[in-house]
């Protein structure tokens, strides 16, 4: 099958990443050099650094982890929808939207117009999913949510009750995508995580696919 198109929605580790306040910094060091014969390289970084997926298992005690996952969960029909409220994601934009069953959202807001998504450093000021719009979502059983942040919750929300909604409900997050480029519309996504034993998040390469 030939795709009309692919995006990379991934963001660069190490170079446009950011790193959430308190976390693992991504640090990638050359242990052996090409002189004596190889590079290998060593990496480091919190699960939660750059593209990344939210496991359950990230808040909910108990919660399923990536490698118990379907990896269809990873593979599905996705709507990006443009945000024009520069705070935040509200229900009254949600609903204009035809969400269908079965389709992750991706919402494409000024965090990744701007670029504040992949300039390396954390802002407090970004565009972040409203619990009530978390909520709704649930209610529309939406399998995967996306966001162009680091993270989904607004700075500071004490006891990330927006990131606990979606998990105890078995809504995936899809975190640190990077819409700028990508017209509002249906796709294919693909978030495939890293195979991690026991993980609750790791890093994704994501892609859309205009069929
Ligand atoms: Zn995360």
């Amino acid at each position: 099958m030939v795709f009309k198109k692919v995006f990379d929605i991934s963001i660069i580790l190490g170079k446009e990443s950011i790193t959430y306040p308190g976390d693992e910094p991504f640090f990638r060091e050359v242990m052996k050099s090409i002189e004596s014969g190889v590079e290998v390289s060593k990496l480091s970084m919190s699960s939660h650094s750059g593209t990344h997926v939210d496991a359950p298992a990230h808040f909910i005690k108990g919660g399923k982890r990536i490698d118990e996952i379907e990896i269809e969960r990873f593979i599905l029909p996705a709507k990006v929808v443009e945000i024009a409220d520069p705070f935040e994601i509200k229900i009254e934009e949600l609903e204009k939207c035809s969400v269908m069953k079965d389709q992750a959202l991706l919402f494409k807001t000024r965090n990744s117009v701007e670029g504040i998504s992949r300039n390396g450093v954390f802002t407090k000021d970004f565009v972040h999913l409203t619990e009530e719009a978390a909520e709704y979502c649930v209610e529309k059983k939406v399998p995967l949510i996306g966001i162009d942040y680091i993270t989904i919750e607004k700075a500071g929300n004490e006891g990330n009750p927006v990131h606990k909604r979606l998990l105890e409900n078995d809504v995936i997050i899809l975190e640190g995508i990077d819409l700028k480029n990508v017209p509002s519309g249906d796709y294919v996504l693909v978030c495939l995580p890293l195979k991690i034993w026991k993980g609750e998040g790791a890093p994704v390469r994501a892609v859309l696919i205009q069929t």
